[in-house]
């Protein structure tokens, strides 16, 4: 992706010099837990936070500042990010523009291992999330490394990952996440999951929309790039993660979509560049 001398985005609350001060201490046993839960399961991390935190997040929110130095490696990895939501921004903005409306801009908190969110105590383990309760989306830097190790590199995976959680964003703006709950509050388990992967394929459909429309105005793409993102999508497939995780995978456990299913969205998105072709819920909501 071209993205050296382009506009970074401003609306990024840079946390990586705090440190949480107190708080419930989640011990060794209760993080591969929720690991197991996040990641073979593909709870919702907030969820799972939320749960191992307990009553007890309201103690949790006290900070305190370290003076933090990023290495050049980490910096320029930051400073790519933010151009990323940059175009985020620029694009969302002019979709949004084409129905004479005005694109809310998401806040990016960069952290580093745990800080407090409207959604609980957001930790590292949990991956990248979006709160909805504060319209903020969560990155450890350090989760881009994982997404190498499993598989997915180059800097398109990381563009798509934070596009990914910029279409939660819109689903939150436009009210589809709120029926999506309400869908899910009057089924059972396995239903409330079919709409989570529902759920999870728009926002990969949308962040394909990003791609497409921020190509067409910016023409920021290399070869490889969508090769990269496709790459992405696919480690994070349910699918490839049981399998990895040496669990059997099981269509009613998902709740993220198959690796061909969260590439085909993502691959749509790009080839059409429309919202309307991410209609995964085809009447259901
Ligand atoms: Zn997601």
């Amino acid at each position: 992706m071209k993205w050296r001398n382009r506009r970074r985005s401003s609306n990024i609350d840079d946390r990586r010099g705090q440190r949480m001060k107190s708080g419930a201490k989640f011990s060794i046993g209760g993080i591969i837990m929720a690991l197991i839960a996040i990641f073979v399961f593909k709870q919702d991390p907030m969820q799972v936070v939320s749960g191992m935190v307990g009553g007890q997040s309201s103690q949790s929110t006290s900070t305190e500042q370290t003076n933090y130095q990023p290495s050049a490696e980490e910096q320029d990895v930051y400073d790519f990010v933010s151009v990323v939501l940059a175009d985020t921004e620029d694009t969302w903005t002019q979709i949004y523009r084409q129905s004479n409306a005005k694109y809310p801009h998401p806040t990016l908190v960069i952290y580093r291992d745990r800080t407090p969110t409207a959604c609980g105590t957001g930790q590292a383990a949990s991956g990248p999330f979006y709160c909805p309760a504060d319209q903020k989306i969560y990155l450890d830097l350090s989760f881009l490394g994982e997404l190498k190790r499993m598989g997915a590199s180059g800097d398109f995976a990381v563009a798509y990952v934070l596009a990914h959680e910029v279409g939660h964003h819109i689903q939150t703006v436009t009210g589809i996440s709120s029926k999506v709950r309400k869908a899910q509050s009057q089924t059972n388990n396995a239903g409330q999951n079919a709409l989570q992967v529902k759920m999870e394929l728009q926002a990969d459909c949308l962040a394909g929309v990003w791609a497409n429309q921020t190509q067409q105005r910016t023409q920021f793409l290399e070869s490889g790039d969508l090769e990269e993102a496709l790459s992405a999508a696919e480690a994070v497939g349910d699918d490839t993660l049981m399998k990895r995780a040496g669990v059997p995978p099981r269509r009613e456990n998902f709740t993220h979509g198959s690796s061909k299913e969260r590439m085909n969205w993502f691959k749509r998105g790009a080839n059409t560049g429309l919202i309307g072709s991410c209609d995964t819920f085809n009447g259901v909501i």
